[in-house]
């Protein structure tokens, strides 16, 4: 396991950023944190390591956002379940088509409420709010050099 203490926003836009050189087409991340933990954040900076020139919004009417990649073919599949509450229709299913697209890069936000549905290679990214500005966040695998 790689645990990293970043010390403000940019620290972790520049730890996504280095993630990007470090993850393969056809990954899953599943990032688990609270509201303000800095998963968004550490997701524009791995898209900016992506090469992906589009603003990173949150999706929050849809479950998911697309970002095509700049170079071949493949998307950077944004999705964000804050809103998801057991008490509504889900079908897993709609989703499994770019979970297993391998050409592309899938990131979960609030994936602890879909977990149950992950497939098994998903990496997991627990972001924990530590103070103001400072946010532990820890892989489930040790990744060299981030
Ligand atoms: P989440 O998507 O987990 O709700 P965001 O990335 O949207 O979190 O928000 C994180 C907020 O916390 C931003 O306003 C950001 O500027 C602030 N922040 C302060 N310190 C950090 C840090 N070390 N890492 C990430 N965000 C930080
Ligand atoms: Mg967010």
């Amino acid at each position: 396991m790689s645990k990293i203490i970043t010390k403000n926003s940019q620290h972790t836009h520049k730890l996504g950023f280095k993630l990007a050189k470090k993850i393969n087409k056809g990954d899953i991340l599943a990032f688990i944190g609270d509201l303000g933990a800095g998963k968004t954040t550490l997701i524009q900076g791995l898209a900016k390591g992506l090469e992906i020139k589009e603003k990173i919004t949150s999706p929050t009417f849809v479950w998911l956002k697309a970002y095509p990649f700049k170079k071949g073919k493949g998307y950077l599949y944004h999705f964000d379940f804050y809103r998801l509450n057991s008490k509504q229709d889900f079908n897993i299913n709609e989703f499994q088509e770019y979970f297993y697209d391998t050409d592309s890069i899938s990131v979960i936000e609030w994936a602890n409420k879909i977990k149950k549905y992950l497939p098994k290679n998903t990496k997991f990214i627990r972001l924990n709010y530590l103070d103001k500005n400072k946010r532990g966040i820890n892989f489930d695998k040790k990744i060299k050099g981030l």
